[in-house]
Order: structure tokens, then sequence, then C-alpha cells
């Protein structure tokens, strides 16, 4: 956690020194416009479930899921993009949370999804202690403000689980996450739930979450990831 001198340091050090782009290192914000045009989109033919492209012969990850109704993210995660959300998850770019935001946004737009409620995929309240912030938490509070769609925290991590990049296979993936989450109150009942990641890889975490909301009432759980692994 950042004490309170180190966050006032870091404040008057983003006015004396604007963002410079990851990528180019322009100084025109954490993404500039030109390296904004070049990051890598999923485009289409994508799945119609959970959007990744359909390639020949390939079975998506998408049949594995039991509770999770859909999922959509507009970039590929690499490149840029994977810079921004390494920066932003595990080296404190905290800082460019609502110009993530505002490309979460920018997607939901395009296609739109019913959603009453956000809720962030939760982190463990250890690992939350380790890092001090959580991630998709910021995110959702800025496409909250966007969207003017409500967003709640009553979505919790009740079993501190391996780290998803460590389990080798899809299978270790789903077991782990099964009962991993909870729903603490009746906020997500008759509601069609939209859940925000940073990244999806096979879509298990976001599956896991799907399936305590369902649980706890929820109509639909879709799913909102910046990037997607492919
Ligand atoms: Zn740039
Ligand atoms: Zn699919």
């Amino acid at each position: 956690m950042l004490t309170h001198l180190e966050k006032l340091h870091r404040m008057a050090l983003d006015l004396l020194f604007p963002a410079r782009c990851l990528n180019c290192g322009r100084e025109k914000g954490y993404i500039c416009p030109d390296c904004m045009e070049t990051l890598e989109r999923l485009k289409p033919p994508v799945c119609p479930v959970c959007n990744l492209p359909i390639k020949n012969n390939r079975q998506c990850d998408c049949r594995y899921f039991k509770s999770l109704d859909g999922l959509i993210s507009p970039f590929v995660y690499q490149g840029t993009i994977r810079q921004a959300l390494i920066q932003f998850k595990y080296h404190n770019l905290r800082a460019i949370a609502p110009l993530l935001g505002s490309l979460l946004w920018e997607c939901l737009s395009s296609r739109p999804v019913p959603s009453d409620i956000l809720t962030p995929v939760p982190l463990h309240q250890k690992r939350l202690r380790w890092r001090g912030y959580n991630q998709s938490r910021l995110l959702v509070d800025h496409l909250s403000k966007l969207s003017g769609i409500p967003s709640t925290q009553s979505l919790l991590k009740i079993q501190n689980t391996p780290s998803q990049v460590d389990a080798k296979n899809t299978h270790a993936r789903r077991t782990n996450v099964e009962s991993a989450f909870m729903v603490a109150g009746a906020d997500f009942f008759g509601k069609r739930v939209l859940v925000v990641d940073d990244v999806a890889t096979t879509g298990a975490t976001l599956d896991g979450c799907a399936l305590a909301l369902k649980k706890a009432g929820a109509i639909t759980v879709r799913g909102l990831t910046l990037a997607r692994e492919i």
C-alpha cells in the first residue's frame, strides 16, 4: 500500500510530467492516439457466445461454460494493451484506469449487452491486501460513471485459488474456480449482470463468478474484459 506521502509525491509527478505513451514514449497519454490505432481488435468472424475468432477446426472454450451466458472483449491480449494491463495490475499504474474504463465503455456502447448491474471479478482478501487495490474494481468504477449502470461489490472471492496462469489446463482452471466465489446480500436477485475483468483466457474465472451470481438469483450473467488471450 502507498503511504499518504507517496501518493502526494506521485500526484506531483503526474502534474509535472504528463503521461508518456507506454508504446512510443511520446507525452500524449498512456496510449497515444497513433498507438491506439494500432491496437489489435477482436474482429469478426467471432464466436457469438464468447467472442473468440472462429478458426478452422478449433472448438471454442465456451463449450465448457456452465453458467456464463456470453463474453465480449474489444482487444487481443498482446502488444500495447498487454503492456498497459501488466503495468496496471502489477506495477501500480492506477492512473491508467480512466483510459481503460473509457475503452470498455466504447466497446459496450458499440455492442450493447443488456445489463442492470456491474460487478468486478473480486480478489481474495489476502491478495487484495498484498496488491493494495483490485484492478477490476477500478475499471468498474469508471465504467459505471460513464454508462450510468450501477455497480456493487457484493460478489466475494472466498477461496484464494492459485493464479490462473499457474493452472496448467482448462480442467484445472475450472475445478479451481467452481466454489471460489459467493454473494453477500441480494444485489443480484432478478438482475442481468455484467462481470468486468481486465483479461480473460478460457473464461473459467468468469464462469465461476456466474455460477455464484446465478445461485444468488441473477437472470443472466455476461462477461466484459478489456482483452482476450487467443
Ligand atoms: Zn504511442
Ligand atoms: Zn465460443
